[in-house]
């Protein structure tokens, strides 16, 4: 299968190539060039295990790949959770199942994708010899997630910048106490959105991203985005099917690559019901499903800072979709949202979406009350998607985080604080980190500079 970008100015790649670039030359984002119809296979693939499940799946994708390496890479991936099931489906309500994706290695739903793509990356290297940069930007989980992905990972320097001062200090620690030689944390002065930015920037310098063999980890990468498929084709698949139709997936959202995710599955013949869009106070996307108008404002940090963001990068993909896979279309409102910070759709009409948003006043009371109704506990993302929900509508909640991560949340909340072992074990560990300017020069020079030593 062959890789195409958004943008229409890249040649189309394989996949290998698609997961090794992360960002296509031209700036755009890839997407599978076509679909398969996977419904033909719900039978079979029903009570498959979850590796097996990924496996299914990834062989429409990866066709440049060895099955039985690629079998491999997906096997080890999930060895490293901490329950069987590796996404376990929990019932609150006899409506409301909640998606429990938080039992990787650094306890949110970003090591699906990232205990994968390491050991894609490692396939790679060991099949072309080339040694690999990684470098990404992160609000907290990502930075987190790809460092345990790819930690002593041969033939691969990983640099993750990240706001200093913005992310949870457990958050941070998961990126600075890992002790392994191949990992740079970079805080920078700034928000989560400047540190994008001027990864992008690096990105669209060709021959630096030539010179060091540079890839991204952030959700713009397509081996992240299939990966999260899984879990929507695995919970789906779990569900009784009078209910298949009529279920929908609450996702808390950011960069929109984990609801974009399961919205794919919609191209392969998978009839999902509805995707809800949950944001956090930063809702440019809730604003955008009400009014057609995309527009930037100012990141307010807030209680669920995994979600803080601007700019939704994968958005690009749906709109791709939605502009009829016009390319020249998707340039152009790209361009002029990049030039003016915002554009607005004439009839925005994009189908099968819903949106909502919970501010920082609500997130508190909202864990309070999933706690108290249904004795189960949320962390402050996923508490978002409890925000208007209906108790007669059946749905799937994908719990992104969990709530040991964001210990201060439930100090006011007279909950008792939800602790982890694995959390705990990093006190005990000194941390490292590096502070570097936030513009692209700065960071430049410090990774060639690493690079050299
Ligand atoms: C990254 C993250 C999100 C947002 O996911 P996107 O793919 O960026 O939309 C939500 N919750 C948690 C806990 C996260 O780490």
């Amino acid at each position: 299968m062959e890789f195409i970008s958004t943008r229409g100015f890249s040649d189309s790649v394989s996949f290998t190539e698609a997961v090794s670039q992360g960002l296509a030359p031209d700036g755009g984002l890839y997407l599978p060039c076509q679909f398969p119809d996977l419904s033909r296979n719900f039978d079979r693939w029903e009570n498959l295990a979850y590796d097996e499940l990924c496996f299914e799946f990834f062989k429409f994708f990866a066709t440049d790949m060895d099955t039985s390496v690629l079998q491999g890479c997906i096997e080890k991936a999930y060895q490293n959770f901490s329950v069987d099931e590796v996404a376990p489906l929990v019932s609150i309500t006899d409506k409301w199942q909640v998606l429990e994706l938080f039992h990787g290695p650094t306890l949110a739903f970003k090591d699906f994708a990232l205990q994968l793509l390491g050991n894609l990356y490692e396939a790679q290297i060991e099949r072309t010899g080339k040694s690999l940069t990684i470098l990404g930007a992160t609000s907290g989980d990502t930075g987190a997630a790809a460092i345990s992905g790819l930690v002593g990972k041969e033939g691969v320097e990983v640099f993750i910048l990240y706001p200093n001062g913005k992310v949870s200090p457990l958050q941070e620690r998961q990126m600075t106490c890992t002790g392994a030689s191949n990992v740079y944390p970079l805080a920078i002065e700034g928000t989560f959105d400047d540190a994008q930015k001027t990864v992008k920037e690096i990105f669209a310098d060709l021959s630096f991203r030539e010179e060091v063999g540079l890839s991204a980890v952030n959700s713009i990468n397509l081996a992240r985005i299939l990966a999260q498929s899984v879990y929507y084709l695995y919970a789906w698949l779990r569900l009784d099917p009078s209910l298949r139709q009529t279920t929908s997936f609450i996702v808390p959202t950011g960069n929109f690559g984990n609801v974009f995710a399961g919205w794919l599955l919609t191209k392969m013949n998978v009839p999902i019901h509805e995707f809800r869009v949950a944001t956090n106070q930063n809702d440019v996307l809730h604003r955008l499903f009400n009014s057609g108008e995309y527009s930037l404002s100012e990141v307010c940090p807030s209680l669920a800072p995994s979600m803080d963001i601007q700019v939704a990068s994968n958005f690009e993909r749906l709109l791709y979709f939605m502009m009829d896979q016009d390319t020249d279309k998707v340039r152009e409102v790209m361009h002029s949202f990049g030039h003016q910070g915002r554009y607005c759709f004439d009839d925005f009409m994009p189908v099968g979406f819903s949106s909502s948003r919970a501010s920082d006043d609500e997130i508190p009371s909202l864990i309070s009350q999933v706690w108290e109704r249904h004795q189960y506990l949320v962390d402050p993302h996923t508490a978002c998607a409890f925000k208007d929900l209906d108790p007669h509508q059946s749905c799937i909640v994908l719990a992104t985080a969990h709530p040991a991560k964001f210990p201060s949340v439930y100090e006011n909340a007279q909950i008792e604080i939800p602790t982890s072992a694995v959390l705990e074990s990093l006190l005990s560990v000194e941390p490292i980190k590096y502070e570097v300017g936030v513009d692209a020069d700065a960071v430049r020079s410090f990774i060639l500079q690493k690079l050299a030593k």
